[in-house]
């Protein structure tokens, strides 16, 4: 939103409108008049622009016309719903008093205030908010020079962790948690790692005394009660909760304890290992992830703790062997899944409804859910009671199954409270239904009763006065009025009535009908909405107690809800195993890696989708002692499918879920790089190449011998000789200084020459076949090194015409004469020698560089059109 105009001659409402935007110069205002939320001057332009609206005008400021653009109150989730989508901020400006009220006060104009902010991150309707996803508000403060305090919290479900890390592991934290929101200072938020987040960084500063402002938020004397916090996280955690309490009016939703993380338990993932990876979503080209690929859960609940492991998978042996412990058993116990899973089976969100129950933006549909929500909690108890004896219950599902019910739950009360057929709005009224408490049931009955009773009076009227056709219709600003038909109404209008409770007195004239009251049916009339008023104000205050005894009971039913989830992930983990194929692995902690007939879970179901050829599964060994693969093979011979499998074999093993195998021992990994396929992303201008090689630095600054690597054409995107030389150092230096395990694909034969000098090299292929002269990718790993160059075949297939497919195999064969003697392994490449002892090539006299030598050095490959590359392969040739 740009510049505010200046708000001098502003009308009274007008001026309300500048105070709002002074106020809340960032957000669009939607400003309340009637029916609609108006937003005016630039806000209206860009809200038109992005909501579609009509854009009009109303009177006139400072001598021009007021953009005007407005969305009726009753549809306006929807709009706030594409609006924050797209990175808005919008602050809700409200009457706050009745028109009424402001003429009897002798006011201007109706008294507005800003209510809320709605931001991404700060919702809590249903609708505003994606059921399987998070919705983290990130807060960072600086934390000396090198690290970041983080705190982020979800205030749809009140969950609340922090954690202090370096500062270069910002991006990875940003990638793992997705955040719908940012707040940092304006020095992070203008760094590397939150610049690409563009709107959706909030500047603020740090707090100085942030423990004891957080630590007042949760009551407690200080934050040390629920663990240990740096001073980073604890400002941060300040940060955040500032930031929920200006949009919110002043308010905290409930939160729950905040966790201190300390990261250290979890699998290190960076931002390039995840988008490589494709772990939550899907990057450009692809359209489905793991997650979507081995989710089988029920509840959103779910779904959302399954993202959730599997953004931080864990790294010690001890936790998930208790995840995979609770998997097995319910992959045994079939009986007990089923009827877990029936329970589950539409089971609502409760950590949501309680978080809306908490900031009192609520429904009565929210009241349902943990009532339903409750319910289902207490048969997946029973479920689990059935289940008593052999084989024990593993620790993590007994555990989950008493949190099921909490202690004072306040399940019982909301049955026997709760209307049948809920309204959707708390003011709609018949929230509670009968027979729950004696005066509202009293109250209900008098207004019944004035109801009847009016019924009763358009019988007696219609005979007092002497038309059959009288009705009594309720009118919106003048009450229930006796409606006549025209010539009935100019009767009685003539006659001069006897005084009395009946008597006829006129109110209106119609075209074709007459209205009039009576004092009897004013007085019904009055104390029916006397009876209804006082009807509502009891119901409202019954809907309290029972917001407050869900209150009163949050942190068992967060705990519950807690458990649903979990119980849902273990649960559909067990669902995705019995359909077969899949594996307990075993964790040994040692930097082990052995996996047997493994299948990559998102091609293997797109092959099935598309009614594909069947996935072809691959061994995995990188035992000691053969702890590097070297993998080659073709283009499109599935290298990077398998690279990939490996390293999801790894997240979903650490996540605590069953793998896509025959069998597997995987050591535990401290830290995982993938670097597959992101070298084609061009990121924030940089070149491919120099992209590649701050992906590859990454890794050799931070791999060790705990962790998993997956690398992928490691100098592809430069000159051949330059490329193969950068290949090699980075291979070689995964073998003899970090010693990952590691699975390395490339298209640099020469590389396999490697495989006699690094001991624990194993090279691999791609098994190709020839078939009739056309190329067959059978997908099948097996050991050795790739046998020739499948491109000539490639470029057959791909309609390259045939006689430059022949000259290019004249080439080929001459090129490949030429580069025996080129062969590193008889030491004419400087690879093995030690600086300074390259020798000339052969048959060259010393001194005098070899032109053929010289010509192919000034050759930029990657600088080349194939027509140019062609041309330059004869003049090559023409030089022998
Ligand atoms: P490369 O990295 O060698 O170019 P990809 O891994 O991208 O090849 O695989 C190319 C295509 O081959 C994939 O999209 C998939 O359809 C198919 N594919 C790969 N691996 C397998 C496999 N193990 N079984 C069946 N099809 C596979």
């Amino acid at each position: 939103p740009s510049a505010i105009p200046n708000a001098s001659g502003a009308t009274p409402a007008m001026a309300q409108w500048f105070a709002a935007k002074q106020a809340h110069p960032d957000a669009l205002v939607f400003f309340r008049m009637g029916d609609f939320f108006e937003m005016f001057f630039a806000d209206a332009i860009t809200a038109g622009e992005a909501l579609g609206l009509a854009v009009s005008h109303r009177g006139e400021h400072g001598g021009q016309p007021v953009p005007m653009a407005g969305v009726p109150v009753h549809a306006m989730e929807a709009y706030l719903a594409r609006l924050i989508r797209r990175g808005f901020r919008v602050a809700i400006c409200e009457q706050m008093e009745t028109p009424e009220a402001a003429k009897a006060r002798k006011a201007p104009a109706v008294r507005r205030e800003v209510v809320r902010i709605v931001t991404p991150a700060t919702v809590t309707e249903e609708s505003l908010l994606e059921g399987a996803r998070p919705s983290w508000l990130l807060a960072l403060a600086p934390e000396g020079a090198a690290r970041v305090g983080a705190a982020w919290l979800d205030v749809s479900t009140g969950h609340v962790c922090t954690e202090s890390l370096p500062t270069e592991e910002l991006g990875a934290l940003l990638a793992r948690l997705d955040p719908a929101e940012v707040v940092a200072p304006e020095a992070l938020a203008a760094g590397d790692a939150l610049t690409p987040l563009g709107g959706m960084v909030r500047e603020a500063t740090p707090p100085r005394d942030g423990a004891r402002l957080a630590a007042e938020a949760w009551g407690v004397a200080s934050l040390a009660a629920f663990g240990a916090f740096t001073d980073g996280e604890t400002n941060a955690l300040a940060m955040a909760l500032d930031y929920v309490r200006g949009a919110s009016g002043g308010t905290l939703p409930r939160l729950a304890p905040p966790e201190a993380r300390g990261g250290e338990g979890t699998l290190r993932m960076d931002a390039a290992t995840r988008r490589s990876l494709e772990i939550l979503k899907a990057e450009r080209g692809g359209k489905d992830c793991l997650l979507g690929a081995v989710d089988r859960t029920l509840t959103a609940a779910g779904a959302r703790e399954l993202a959730a492991r599997l953004a931080a998978p864990l790294a010690e042996g001890a936790p998930i062997a208790a995840r995979h412990d609770a998997v097995s058993f319910l992959l045994a116990a079939d009986s007990v899944r089923a009827a877990l899973r029936d329970a589950l089976k539409g089971a609502p969100d409760m950590a949501r409804a309680l978080g809306r129950l908490s900031v009192e933006r609520f429904f009565p549909r929210d009241l349902a859910s943990l009532r339903d929500g409750l319910a289902r909690a207490e048969a997946m108890q029973a479920a689990f009671g059935d289940a008593a004896g052999v084989p024990p219950i593993p620790p993590l599902l007994v555990q989950a199954g008493e949190a099921l019910v909490p202690a004072n739950s306040p399940r019982g009360e909301l049955a026997r409270a709760l209307a049948e057929d809920l309204p959707a709005r708390l003011e709609d009224g018949g929230v509670i239904g009968p027979g729950y408490d004696g005066e509202l049931d009293a109250l209900r009955r008098l207004r019944d009763d004035a109801r009847g009773a009016i019924l009763a009076l358009q019988l007696d009227l219609a005979q007092a006065w002497g038309v059959a056709s009288l009705k009594i219709r309720h009118h919106q600003q003048l009450g229930f009025l006796a409606e006549v038909p025209a010539a009935a109404g100019e009767a009685l209008l003539r006659q001069k009535p006897a005084p009395g409770p009946m008597a006829p007195v006129h109110r209106q004239s119609m075209a074709n009908a007459h209205r009039f009251t009576c004092g009897a049916l004013t007085d019904l009339d009055r104390k029916l909405s006397q009876a209804r008023d006082e009807a509502a104000r009891r119901e409202a205050l019954v809907v309290r107690h029972l917001r407050k005894l869900c209150l009163d009971a949050a942190p068992g039913i967060a705990a519950a809800a807690r458990a649903v989830a979990e119980i849902d992930v273990h649960a559909a983990s067990a669902e995705l195993a019995a359909g077969g194929g899949w594996c307990r692995p075993e964790m040994p902690d040692r930097p082990d890696f052995c996996v047997t007939q493994g299948r990559h879970p998102v091609v293997e179901a797109a092959l099935r989708r598309n009614r594909g050829p069947a996935f072809v599964p691959n061994d995995a060994d990188l035992s000691p002692g053969r702890r590097l693969c070297l993998l080659t093979g073709p283009n499109m011979a599935g290298k990077s499918t398998y690279l990939r499998q490996n390293a999801l074999m790894v997240v979903l093993a650490q996540a605590g879920l069953y793998i896509p195998a025959e069998a597997a021992r995987i050591g535990l990994v401290d830290r995982l790089f993938s670097r597959v396929g992101t070298a084609d992303d061009i990121a924030g201008g940089r070149s491919t190449f120099m992209v590649e090689m701050s992906e590859t630095a990454a890794v050799l600054n931070q791999a060790g011998p705990r962790s998993f690597v997956v690398l992928d054409e490691v100098g592809r995107g430069t000159a051949t000789w330059d490329g193969l030389a950068i290949a090699w150092a980075v291979l070689e230096a995964l073998h003899d200084r970090l010693r990952s395990r590691t699975l390395f694909a490339t298209h640099f034969h020469e590389l396999t020459a490697l495989a006699g000098k690094l001991p624990e090299l194993a090279p691999a292929a791609m098994k190709v076949r020839e078939h009739r002269g056309q190329v067959v990718f059978q997908h099948l790993v097996g050991p050795g090194a790739s046998e020739r160059s499948w491109g000539l075949h490639v470029a057959r297939l791909a309609g390259v015409p045939r006689e430059v497919v022949a000259r290019a195999e004249v080439v080929l064969a001459s090129l490949e004469e030429r580069a025996r003697g080129l062969d590193p392994l008889s030491g004419e490449l400087p690879l093995f020698a030690a600086p300074g002892a390259h020798k000339p090539a052969q048959g060259q006299p010393q001194g005098e560089p070899d032109p053929l030598r010289t010509a192919l050095e000034a050759l930029d490959p990657d600088a080349m059109a194939p027509r140019e590359a062609l041309e330059a392969l004869y003049r090559l040739k023409s030089m022998l």
